[in-house]
Protein backbone atom coordinates (compact mmCIF):
# COMPACT_ATOMS: atom_id res chain seq x y z
CA UNK A 1 0.00 0.00 0.00
CA UNK A 2 1.44 3.13 -1.19
CA UNK A 3 1.67 5.90 1.10
CA UNK A 4 -0.04 9.03 0.18
CA UNK A 5 2.26 11.98 0.42
CA UNK A 6 1.33 14.95 1.23
CA UNK A 7 0.99 17.62 -1.42
CA UNK A 8 3.27 20.42 -1.55
CA UNK A 9 1.98 22.91 -0.68
CA UNK A 10 2.22 25.45 -3.26
CA UNK A 11 4.17 28.70 -2.14
CA UNK A 12 2.16 31.74 -2.85
CA UNK A 13 4.06 34.81 -4.01
CA UNK A 14 4.89 37.21 -1.31
CA UNK A 15 2.85 39.91 -1.47
CA UNK A 16 3.71 43.07 -2.12
CA UNK A 17 3.96 45.57 0.87
CA UNK A 18 0.97 47.50 1.36
CA UNK A 19 1.75 50.66 -0.85
CA UNK A 20 0.40 53.76 1.51
CA UNK A 21 1.00 56.27 -1.26
CA UNK A 22 -2.32 55.75 -3.88
CA UNK A 23 -3.08 58.06 -6.38
CA UNK A 24 -6.47 59.29 -6.45
CA UNK A 25 -8.31 61.40 -8.87
CA UNK A 26 -8.62 65.18 -6.76
CA UNK A 27 -11.48 67.33 -6.76
CA UNK A 28 -10.18 69.40 -9.65
CA UNK A 29 -9.60 66.25 -11.62
CA UNK A 30 -5.94 66.41 -11.32
CA UNK A 31 -4.15 62.97 -9.85
CA UNK A 32 -3.39 63.11 -6.70
CA UNK A 33 -0.88 61.16 -4.04
CA UNK A 34 -2.55 60.60 -0.99
CA UNK A 35 -0.19 59.46 1.80
CA UNK A 36 -1.97 58.98 5.21
CA UNK A 37 -1.00 61.09 8.47
CA UNK A 38 -0.92 59.04 11.41
CA UNK A 39 -2.09 60.96 14.45
CA UNK A 40 1.20 60.98 15.80
CA UNK A 41 2.80 62.50 12.91
CA UNK A 42 -0.09 64.87 13.06
CA UNK A 43 1.87 67.36 15.06
CA UNK A 44 0.57 70.90 13.43
CA UNK A 45 -2.85 71.96 12.86
CA UNK A 46 -3.99 72.72 9.13
CA UNK A 47 -7.00 73.43 7.57
CA UNK A 48 -8.89 71.23 5.31
CA UNK A 49 -9.99 72.41 2.25
CA UNK A 50 -13.08 70.31 1.48
CA UNK A 51 -14.99 71.77 4.60
CA UNK A 52 -12.45 74.46 5.50
CA UNK A 53 -12.38 73.47 9.34
CA UNK A 54 -9.38 72.74 10.68
CA UNK A 55 -7.00 69.64 11.35
CA UNK A 56 -6.00 69.30 14.69
CA UNK A 57 -2.94 67.99 15.56
CA UNK A 58 -3.35 64.34 16.87
CA UNK A 59 -6.04 64.24 14.35
CA UNK A 60 -5.10 61.26 11.88
CA UNK A 61 -5.99 62.58 7.96
CA UNK A 62 -4.69 62.52 4.95
CA UNK A 63 -1.76 64.74 3.04
CA UNK A 64 -2.10 65.05 -1.06
CA UNK A 65 -0.48 66.98 -3.77
CA UNK A 66 -0.33 66.83 -7.44
CA UNK A 67 1.44 63.61 -8.97
CA UNK A 68 2.84 66.01 -11.55
CA UNK A 69 4.63 68.21 -9.25
CA UNK A 70 6.63 65.39 -7.04
CA UNK A 71 8.58 68.04 -5.73
CA UNK A 72 6.08 70.46 -4.57
CA UNK A 73 7.08 72.25 -1.70
CA UNK A 74 5.23 71.30 1.67
CA UNK A 75 3.30 74.81 0.39
CA UNK A 76 2.21 72.67 -2.02
CA UNK A 77 0.62 69.69 -0.02
CA UNK A 78 -2.95 70.03 1.08
CA UNK A 79 -4.13 68.14 3.85
CA UNK A 80 -7.44 67.08 4.31
CA UNK A 81 -9.84 65.10 7.16
CA UNK A 82 -9.60 61.50 5.68
CA UNK A 83 -13.84 62.13 5.34
CA UNK A 84 -13.54 64.90 3.84
CA UNK A 85 -10.99 63.51 0.85
CA UNK A 86 -12.71 60.54 0.78
CA UNK A 87 -16.35 62.13 0.09
CA UNK A 88 -14.44 65.11 -2.09
CA UNK A 89 -16.50 63.77 -5.15
CA UNK A 90 -19.99 64.67 -3.70
CA UNK A 91 -19.20 67.05 -2.08
CA UNK A 92 -19.46 69.99 -4.71
CA UNK A 93 -22.35 70.28 -6.65
CA UNK A 94 -22.69 68.47 -9.14
CA UNK A 95 -26.03 69.25 -10.21
CA UNK A 96 -28.53 71.95 -9.51
CA UNK A 97 -30.76 72.23 -7.03
CA UNK A 98 -33.58 74.45 -8.16
ZN1 LIG B 1 -12.55 68.55 6.40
Amino acid sequence: MARRRTPPRRQRPPSPPPVLVRVEIGPDGHEYEVRPVAAIRAVKTYRCPGCDHEIRSGIAHVVVWPVDAPHAGVEDRRHWHTACWGSRATRGPTRKWS
